[in-house]
């Protein structure tokens, strides 16, 4: 074992519920140890993979998969410009890969390496949605049946559906939405969910960085009178410094991160406390290596972990979120997007929700396994999603 040596790695695309999904397989030298790591960077799935295999395989094959520091250090750097979305998820899918390897090599499953757990499962939040607020209440008390206590609540999607729209002629085409409806919006859905739920349920929102800055400063303080438990992306990540203003002038929790891969964008919100829960996507920052670094950083700054789990993330990025989740003592909260049957057949061991919280195995390493000709019965596609084309009334286009 002393001779141990990384043999080959492949990125395995798959979309068993439509998603893209990017899984990274890296075999060793030792029969039947290998290790599976997320890198789903869903829009952009075929340049990952191309990363992964023409540039992170050359690179790692014949190094000792046990030295995960120095092979996140070094692969990081290896091509002198680094981070971005593409390069963070490439290196992620080997990081976890690693780990993964780590924890079979030990015998113990990744939340052990981690320091063992906290908890024994994640609370988790869903997504509630619906074209007016009963529906939307409708949509929570289902999920209430379920066990479940924590409900992000949304009225027709990111910024909203159902606006007049007052465009100009020729408009390009494009997701409109209006901002200044949807900000109006937000608080009546608030007063509603309050008054007829009560007090005992986490109700949690996002703004998906859809409104002008001030506009937002004006959105959380109206909706501090109804206790989120979060509100999240409040601002766009090119206006961070918003956030003092935000915090200056209400007591709404607030989340971010989910759009982040640089330190350097996640750094002051958690030292200078603008922030209350972190929401990197764990593949977008480059695996469990910086992520496990993240958790503790906050830990010391009284920021507590809320990982993006959405469904573009494979359920391998989802058992890693979750044994970070169930080793870290600043654990917030889990996003949670279920998976299809087709998908826990092509993935063996995905993790499993039981009245509101999930739970990750308890095999070695993240538990989770892929079938690969299961895998390839699911191709992925390529084409762009239309959400990402929003534009406002007068055909502006802005963030999504
Ligand atoms: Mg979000």
């Amino acid at each position: 074992m002393s001779e141990l040596k990384i043999r080959d790695i492949r990125a395995i695309l798959t979309a068993p519920d439509g998603i893209n999904l990017v899984v990274v397989k890296i075999e060793t030298t030792e029969p039947g140890l290998y290790g599976i790591g997320c890198a789903t960077f869903t829009q952009r799935h075929l340049t990952v993979a191309n990363t992964v295999e023409q540039y992170m395989k050359p690179f790692l094959v014949g190094k000792d998969p046990r030295r995960i520091e120095d092979i996140w250090q070094t692969a990081m750097v290896s091509s002198y410009w680094r981070n971005g979305p593409v390069l963070n998820n490439a290196i992620s899918g080997i990081d976890m890969a690693l780990w993964d390897i780590k924890g079979k090599l030990a015998n113990m499953p990744v939340y052990d390496l981690l320091g063992g757990k906290c908890r024994e499962a994640a609370a988790v939040y869903r997504h509630a949605d619906g074209r007016d607020p009963q529906e939307v209440e409708d949509c929570v008390r289902k999920y209430i049946d379920q066990g479940y206590r924590y409900l992000r609540c949304q009225m027709g999607g990111y910024g909203g559906r159902d606006h007049t729209l007052h465009s100009p002629e020729n408009a390009l085409a494009g997701a409109y939405f209006d901002p200044d409806a949807y900000a109006r919006s937000v608080p009546r859905l608030f007063e509603h969910l309050r008054s007829r739920l009560g007090g005992e349920i986490e109700l949690l929102h996002d703004i998906h960085e859809r409104l002008a800055p001030i506009e937002a400063v004006r959105l959380a303080k109206q909706l501090e009178p109804y206790r989120l438990f979060f509100l999240e992306d409040a601002l766009p990540p090119e206006q961070l410094e918003w956030f003092e203003t935000i915090r200056s002038q209400c007591a709404t929790p607030l989340a971010m991160g989910e759009l982040f891969v640089h330190s350097a964008e996640w750094m002051p919100l958690i030292t200078r406390r603008l922030i209350d829960f972190i929401r990197c996507h764990i593949s977008a920052i480059g695996g469990l290596t910086p992520a496990e670094k993240l958790a503790t950083l906050c830990e010391a700054f009284g920021v507590r972990t809320a990982w993006h789990g959405p469904g573009d993330l494979s359920p391998v990025g989802a058992a890693a979120n979750i044994h970070l989740d169930l080793s870290s003592p600043n654990f917030g909260i889990q996003e949670w997007s279920e998976y299809s049957e087709k998908a826990r057949e092509v993935f063996p061991g995905c993790p499993e929700v039981r009245n509101g919280y999930v739970y990750v195995s308890d095999k070695p390493g993240l538990g989770v396994d892929l079938d690969e000709s299961k895998a390839a019965l699911y191709p992925c596609h390529n084409k762009l999603p239309a959400w990402t084309l929003a534009r406002i009334p007068d055909g502006t286009a802005i963030r999504p």
